[in-house]
Formats: C-alpha cells, sequence, structure tokens
C-alpha cells in the first residue's frame, strides 16, 4: 500500500511539473546563437572567465565540440546552422572557385547566393515559419540572399562595428519586434584575430584578450538582464574553431617543389586547394615529396573521415599540413597562429555553453561534434530540420524535456538496484528465520515439562 501511495504520489507531481514546463512554452520559445571566432577549447580551462563561467554554473557545458574539416571559419559557421558536412553544404573554404560558373568566392566576396544555396540554413526555416522572424548580427552569410530570404533583420557586415552595437541592436529586435524574433546570431572577430597575431602560446597577450572577451560576455548577460529578456530566452555561445602556434621555422615553401605556372592556388593554408593547369598526375608527382609535414591527396582519395570529397568546389588537389606547419609561395606568412588542421586534433576545437528555459542547470558534458548543434537548436524552436548530418540523441543530455542516461548515471543505477535486491533478500531471509523460531521454543517447553515432576518430588 505504501509503494502504492507513493507512486500515486511520484506519478503527479510529474503530471504537475509537466503542466508547469508546458505553460512557459506557451510563448514561442526564443533562441539566441553567439560565436566568438576562434575560441580554442581549452582556453576555458587556461584562463579565467568569470562571466563565462558564471554562466555555464547556471547552464550547461560541452567541453569539446567537434567541428568539421576544413577547420576554418566560414565553413564551421555555415555547419553550426545547417548541421550539414562542408562537402554537403558547399562552403568548402574561406577562399573557393567555381570551374564551371569561373566564380570565385572569398571572405571579402561572399555576397552571391549560389554560393550558398546549396543549404537552407535555420534562420531562413525559422523565418518561413507563421508569425515568427529572424535577426542576425554579422553571422556569416546573414547579409546574403539565400533561397531568396534573408533574416528580417540583419546587419551588413562590417568589421568596424562594435560588439556593443551589435548586441545592442539584436536585443532591440529580440524585444520589440512584430511578428517576434525567434531566433537571432550574433557574431563577435575575436579572440580568432589575436590568436593569429600573437599565437596561442602567448599568455600575456591571450590573457589581455581573452579578458576583453569575458567582458563583453558581462556586457551581454546584463543586457539581456536589464531588457528583461533573460529568463525566457535560450542563449548558446559557442564558436567555430580553435587556435594552434605557428612558427617561421615550420614553413612548407611550395615554390621549392613546383613552378607556379603549373598550378594555380585557390585556397593557401594550412589546406591548400591545387587546380593543376597542367596533367594532374604531374602535378600530384612534384607535390608528393615536397614536404614530410604535409599529406598530399588526389581528391578520390581524401580520407572519408574528412567527409570532405563530394563537391565540385574541392579541387582536383589538396594539401594539409601537420599541425603548427604553414605552406607558404616563398616567404609569404607572418601569422604566429592558424587553425584549418585536421578536425581530430583538440587543439582545433571549440567549445559549447548554453543557458535558459530549455538547458539544465550545472551540466557539464563532454563532447558533441558541431553538426549536432543544428538538430538541437530545431528541437528548442520546434522546427522541422532539414536532413543533416547531426545527431539530436548526442545532445539530449543538455535538454530539460528529454530523457538521458549516461554511463557513470546508468552503472550508478545498476549498483542501486543490486544493493536494493541484496537488502531486500536479507530482510526476507530474517523474517523467514523469525517465523521459523517457534521448534527450538517448543522443546525448551518440553524441557520444562520434563522439570516439572523433579520440582514436585
Ligand atoms: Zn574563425
Amino acid at each position: 500500500v505504501f509503494i502504492m501511495k507513493l507512486l500515486v504520489i511520484l506519478l503527479f507531481s510529474g503530471l504537475m511539473t509537466g503542466c508547469r514546463g508546458n505553460s512557459s512554452y506557451s510563448l514561442p520559445p526564443k533562441l539566441l546563437l553567439v560565436s566568438f571566432d576562434g575560441f580554442r577549447a581549452d582556453y576555458l580551462q587556461n584562463y579565467e572567465f568569470p562571466h563565462l563561467q558564471n554562466f555555464i554554473k547556471e547552464g550547461v557545458l560541452v567541453e569539446h565540440v567537434k567541428n568539421v574539416f576544413i577547420t576554418k571559419t566560414f565553413p564551421n559557421h555555415y555547419s553550426i546552422v545547417t548541421g550539414l558536412y562542408e562537402e554537403s553544404h558547399g562552403i568548402v573554404a574561406n577562399s573557393m572557385y567555381d570551374a564551371v560558373t569561373k566564380k570565385h568566392f572569398s571572405d571579402s566576396n561572399d555576397k552571391d547566393p549560389f554560393w550558398w544555396n546549396e543549404a537552407v540554413p535555420i534562420w531562413v526555416t525559422n523565418q518561413l515559419q507563421e508569425n515568427r522572424s529572424s535577426a542576425a548580427a554579422m553571422w556569416p552569410g546573414t547579409d546574403v540572399l539565400i533561397h531568396n530570404t534573408t533574416p528580417s533583420y540583419f546587419m551588413n557586415y562590417s568589421i568596424s562595428v562594435s560588439f556593443e552595437e551589435r548586441v545592442n541592436n539584436i536585443t532591440t529586435w529580440l524585444s520589440n519586434s512584430n511578428p517576434p524574433v525567434t531566433f537571432a546570431t550574433l557574431y563577435w572577430e575575436e579572440p580568432d584575430a589575436s590568436g593569429h597575431k600573437y599565437g596561442p602560446e602567448d599568455k600575456e597577450n591571450m590573457r589581455r584578450v581573452l579578458k576583453e572577451i569575458d567582458d563583453l560576455i558581462g556586457y551581454l548577460v546584463q543586457k539581456l538582464k536589464m531588457l528583461g529578456l533573460w529568463e525566457n530566452l535560450n542563449v548558446i555561445i559557442t564558436s567555430d574553431h580553435g587556435m594552434t602556434q605557428c612558427s617561421e621555422n615550420r614553413w612548407i615553401n611550395l615554390d621549392l617543389c613546383i613552378d607556379r605556372s603549373n598550378y594555380s592556388l585557390i585556397d593557401l593554408s594550412p589546406v591548400a586547394a591545387v587546380l593543376p593547369k597542367i596533367n594532374i598526375t604531374e602535378v600530384y608527382e612534384k607535390l608528393k615529396n615536397c614536404s614530410p609535414h604535409m599529406n598530399v591527396y588526389l581528391k578520390k582519395d581524401i580520407p572519408d573521415r574528412y567527409y570532405y570529397q563530394h563537391n565540385d568546389r574541392i579541387q582536383p588537389i589538396i594539401l594539409v599540413a601537420d599541425e603548427g606547419w604553414t605552406i607558404v609561395l616563398n616567404k609569404s606568412s607572418s601569422k604566429l597562429g592558424d587553425h584549418g588542421y585536421d578536425n581530430s586534433l583538440p587543439s582545433m576545437h571549440p567549445f559549447l555553453a548554453a543557458h535558459g528555459p530549455a538547458f539544465h542547470k550545472g551540466y557539464k558534458y563532454s563532447t558533441i561534434n558541431i553538426v549536432d548543434i543544428y538538430p538541437m537548436m530545431c528541437h528548442i524552436l520546434g522546427l522541422k530540420p532539414h536532413p543533416n548530418n547531426g545527431t539530436f540523441s548526442h545532445t539530449k543530455c543538455l535538454l530539460v524535456d528529454q530523457w538521458c542516461i549516461n554511463l557513470p548515471e546508468a552503472i550508478g543505477i545498476v549498483i542501486g538496484a543490486l544493493l536494493a535486491l541484496t537488502t531486500l533478500t536479507c530482510l526476507i531471509i530474517i523474517m523467514q528465520n523469525r517465523l521459523s523460531v517457534p521448534h527450538p521454543f517448543s522443546r525448551l517447553q518440553l524441557q520444562e515439562d520434563d522439570d516439572d515432576p523433579l520440582i514436585d518430588l
């Protein structure tokens, strides 16, 4: 009877919390997606971030996000908002060339929808929903007419617009728009720019830059609280890639191996995209043994794990430098930090932190894929995701409305169940022993009976 009562109480309390959960969702859920470019995952362990740590304390942290190859800015930002590998969304580098149309793409020439239309980013899907709109402050692609749609509110990209101005626009749009802005993005160029300039091992400069980033996060949170947006808004803070230390002692000079007239270089380092002007095999042979610190692949031989092969914008030959090595023409690099390398390198990984009604509080998780962010965002916003390479179940443990169980918890539950069973078995044995006590007692009575005549005597 007690167990029955307990079950009924549990069931009712579950229903009650379920109802309360639903009522807070009667307003359409809102999501702000923020990227601090080039925020390497382990900056979080190696530097102080008081504001970001407060954000995480009341939310969730994914310590490593495995991003997509090549680990560059435009490709990874597009993977976050589409859930696709680069070969599938078509933004395969920051510099591209299409041999059929003879079009060029670069970070300063990115407005042609041709490059973006192979996928549908989440702000377009959200924008097409009834009574909803999207807003963007400079996320790559948000100032382009993708599938004939831009966010209702967006800013044309300009590096000279301050973070504060971007935040002020986004928060204004999130507070007073009709139809309401339910999905918003915010992009900031640091710590990427400083990571390239100083290198991630320059502790003194990076400490200064990362403190500035933390102050910007503090500014964002304070502004959201001031405007009454904080409690109901879901906020994801993440990044596109990490950063690794480079050095002029680790240069791979292509000019020592092949004449420049033999090929066009579409993208340079650390993944060089080579379009041969002479026979492909001849170019491949010249490059193959150019350096022990670089892998040279014909397009058909690019490793499967990169998911970087099935797109016309991937050039016939690609060169992949080892971590920290730079591919140069003669002497052409002054970068002390770079990214773009193999996406299995921890130094290339960013992190993800999230806060809001959709997320648990104080939960840490080791790793997800960057393509898993898209199905999670669609779930939060109640959007039907386009086909994608992400896995929703990878992010279930971050979300309050999902049932998730991880290995330590599973082991705990099994041990708990075994302990409970053992205790129960012991109790049953003890009870049975107590019930079987009458036998010695009756023998005692018999003895007393035997003694009686002796006393009488
Ligand atoms: Zn970047």
